[in-house]
């Protein structure tokens, strides 16, 4: 039996683990994490026979044990208790919470040395360099189960990352592809919320609408693969078939196909290293008749430029610059700012750090990593004060 936890079990990717999961008769489920989703939380954990669930709110404690009553399951709730679930022995675990949260949980599950599935991009983005340290420092492997980072991961098996010259990340550009630039400003949750390929969790759609997403991806893609930021490129495509090129320096370019299902890319890390059988619909390309691709306009896109400051500027850049992203994203769902001016708040608050010298140096642990989280959400806060009284 191989023992796996699910962070974030209750979102969309946790979903779409679990649905895996339910399919094979190997696993015993040892903890599910979830938020405030509690009825459901209760649910995955009765029908998946979970040891343990955990929601990250203490004030859902209650309901959840109420909901669990009987069941022999365990239960658990707060910030902390999800850290906890990580500890708990496990082969293979998925790290599928939402934001910075996922950061601790992920680092308690490397501690154990097993197999962890990374979702949460943010990890990559804001702790990059200490999360594969930690990696290695217990044996533990870590697999992307972004779609495009699988994509890449996979393209590579076999080849020499030396040979590697380009990586090409694409992008369905989101729900407000086609709008004009000038309407752009006046997109609401609801346009920005509605992806055009995918069916994923609100904040990563709104962030495919801003390109924030891909502009996370891009550094996410730079940490894991360990790539020169001018090796990255990102390509519109908005068919969302063909989900990363990998261009070798002879010339070749290997591209990955796939329908836009994230249990593939889940599947091929819980798989890994075979490639088993998964329940995912078969490209017919003939029936697609064509794959289109484009340059991004990156006045439109303000957060890919963003994207390439923060890899230039490294230190503590990515932490500020996800944080900052997170509270814009926040006031954006709000309705307090406007759609384009999360990329300016992200901005304006990487400028505010850059003003005072206080970018460059890059945290040491997770505990920094914590702190310079919580001081740039509270800056980016002051950001949109200062922007709201100037406007
Ligand atoms: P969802 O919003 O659908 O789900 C997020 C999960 O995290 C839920 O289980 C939620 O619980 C839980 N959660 C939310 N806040 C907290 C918190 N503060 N502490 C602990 N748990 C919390 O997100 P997605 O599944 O879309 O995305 C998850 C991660 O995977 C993100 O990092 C995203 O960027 C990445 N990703 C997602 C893809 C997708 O297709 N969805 C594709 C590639 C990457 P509850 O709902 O119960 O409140
Ligand atoms: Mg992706």
């Amino acid at each position: 039996m191989r023992r796996i936890t699910v962070f974030g079990a209750t979102g969309s990717v946790g979903e779409s683990t679990l649905d895996l999961l339910a399919r094979r008769d190997d696993v015993a489920v040892v903890a599910l994490t979830g938020g405030r989703q509690v009825a459901r939380l209760a649910e995955l954990a009765r029908a998946h026979r979970a040891e343990l669930a955990v929601t990250a709110h203490e004030e859902c404690y209650r309901p959840l044990k109420e909901a669990l009553a009987g069941t022999g399951i365990a239960v658990a709730a707060g910030p902390g208790a999800v850290v906890e679930a990580g500890y708990r022995p496990a082969d293979w675990v998925m790290s599928a919470i939402v934001g910075a949260a996922g950061l601790a949980p992920g680092f308690a599950a490397l501690s154990q040395g097993c197999i962890v599935a990374l979702a949460n991009k943010e990890s990559l983005v804001t702790a990059g360099p200490l999360l594969l340290a930690e990696a290695r420092a217990h044996g533990a492997t870590l697999l992307p189960v972004d779609s495009e980072h699988s994509a890449v991961f996979q393209a590579l098996v076999g080849e020499d990352i030396a040979a590697v010259e380009t990586v090409t990340l694409t992008a369905s550009g989101g729900g407000l592809r086609d709008w004009p630039l000038e309407r752009l400003a006046q997109a609401t949750v609801a346009d920005a919320g509605a992806h055009p390929n995918w069916a994923m969790g609100q904040r990563i759609t709104i962030d495919s609408a801003s390109m924030f997403n891909k502009a996370m991806e891009v550094i996410e893609a730079r940490e894991f693969f360990g790539l020169d930021p001018d090796q990255i490129r990102v390509l519109i495509h908005p068919q969302s078939l063909v989900h990363a090129l990998v261009g070798f320096r002879d010339g070749a370019m290997m591209a990955h196909l796939g329908s836009p299902d994230m249990r593939h890319p889940i599947g091929y890390a819980l798989n890994w290293p075979d490639r088993g059988a998964l329940p995912v619909a078969r490209l017919d390309l003939a029936a697609a008749g064509r794959l289109d691709f484009a340059a991004p306009d990156l006045r439109r896109y303000p957060a890919l430029r963003l994207a390439g400051e923060v890899m230039r500027i490294g230190g503590a850049a990515g932490a500020v610059f996800n944080a900052a992203k997170e509270i814009a994203l926040d006031h954006f769902i709000e309705g307090q700012i406007g759609f384009l001016d999360m990329a300016g708040v992200v901005e304006d608050t990487l400028a505010d750090y850059m003003s005072r010298g206080s970018l460059g140096n890059a945290p040491k642990s997770l505990q920094e990593v914590l702190a310079i989280d919580a001081e740039a959400r509270r800056r980016a806060a002051e950001v949109i004060r200062a922007r709201g009284r100037a406007a």
